[in-house]
């Protein structure tokens, strides 16, 4: 185990930001880090995954512990359930597929979201209809202020949309090792998305194996968005907005078409991409970044922005919104 120093950040973040750490450490194993975490560290840490949900505004002066933490295993089966183990540094899409060949659903929806397993938990990804919160049992992670082995299960994660202990009360406390999900032998596919059905329903499919549904996901996401290997991108840039009904029903008065979804009996979830495009973001371009064309959600770097300069980009987006919907639109990614 060795700590790098110096080190340029551009290939370990998707926006392809070139800022630097000042110490970057790959981690192989929780016991290694064992070893960090509950040492007096007067510098910063910052846990990094494949960095496709971070913007780095300037460089990081304090240490990045990289998740390169391996293995994949069934840790149990029974007639219709499997419990299965994967370390945080798998990468995402690859282990979603790994569970496929195997006959074990429950991920398809989440298909292709690049990353890591580490990070799934922390914003709660979500897709098509399908959050992993519902599919998780139990979070493993490393305490970087004790040192410590601990455990989270479901409930103890404060799961919500693109939310978690992880992202918010204990932003950065915890190094996720590795996560165990509980999957069905029995397909179940969600279907219900609009953009799902819409597929199934062009390519004449009224039933369909979760591997169909994995590929049409993957095909429905390569249409809508970038793929960070060729345009740099972190995805979604903002959330969509949970407001109360009340504020729902004001909006809707004054723009009968804003898209909306109901979250529960007192909240609706709005498009944050409908109010960006409203405002005449879609496709826009300043400097060397913009709004994505297909996809005003998401900002890309066409080669060269800074992260202040995509920031600038995201700050005079809020700006326009909140003017024209009286919303403020928050970030999705951790903007450092
Ligand atoms: C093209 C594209 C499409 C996307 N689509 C979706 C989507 O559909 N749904 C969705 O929810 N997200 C989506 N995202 C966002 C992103 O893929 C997810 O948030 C993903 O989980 C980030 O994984 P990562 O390994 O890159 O995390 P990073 O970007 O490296 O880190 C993200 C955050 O998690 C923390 N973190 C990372 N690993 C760990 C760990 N092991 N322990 C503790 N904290 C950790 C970091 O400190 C940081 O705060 C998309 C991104 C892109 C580029």
């Amino acid at each position: 185990m060795s700590i790098q120093e110096n080190i340029s950040l551009k290939p370990y973040n998707t926006l392809g930001v070139d800022a630097r750490a000042r110490y970057f450490l790959a981690v192989t194993a929780a016991d290694s880090l064992a070893a960090i975490g509950g040492t007096p560290n007067d510098r910063p840490l910052l846990v990094l995954g494949r960095g496709s949900n971070i913007l780095f505004t300037r460089d990081f002066e304090g240490l990045v512990l990289k998740n390169d933490i391996k293995g994949l295993a069934v840790l149990e089966q029974a007639d219709n359930d499997v419990w299965v183990r994967a370390g945080g540094g798998e990468d995402w899409h690859a282990f979603v597929q790994w569970c496929l060949r195997r006959g074990f659903y429950g991920l398809e929806n989440l298909s292709l979201i690049p990353g890591t397993v580490g990070a799934a938990p922390v914003q709660n990804i979500g897709a098509y209809g399908v959050e992993v919160a519902d599919r998780i049992e139990t979070v493993e992670a490393i305490d970087l202020q004790s040192g410590e082995g601990c455990r989270f299960e479901v409930g103890a994660c404060d799961f919500a949309y693109r939310s978690s202990i992880f992202k918010e009360r204990c932003r950065n406390r915890y190094f996720i090792t590795a996560v165990t999900f509980h999957l069905n032998k029995n397909a179940q596919p969600v279907t219900s998305y609009a953009d799902v059905r819409r597929a199934l329903a062009a390519r004449k499919k009224t039933v369909v194996t979760p591997q169909e549904l994995s590929d049409t996901i993957c095909d429905i996401r390569r249409i809508k968005l970038p793929d960070p290997e060729e345009i740099a991108n972190a995805g979604s840039f903002f959330k969509n907005p949970i407001i109360s009904r009340s504020l729902y029903r004001e909006l809707a008065d004054r723009f009968p078409e804003l898209p909306s979804y109901p979250v529960d009996d007192q909240r609706v979830k709005i498009a944050a991409g409908w109010m960006i495009e409203k405002c005449g973001w879609k496709g826009r371009r300043v400097g060397a970044c913009g709004v994505y064309p297909q996809q005003a959600l998401v900002l890309v770097n066409y080669g060269g922005a800074t992260g202040r300069d995509i920031l600038d980009l995201a700050e005079a987006i809020q700006a326009s919104v909140e003017k024209r919907f009286a919303i403020r639109l928050q970030p999705e990614p951790l903007i450092l």
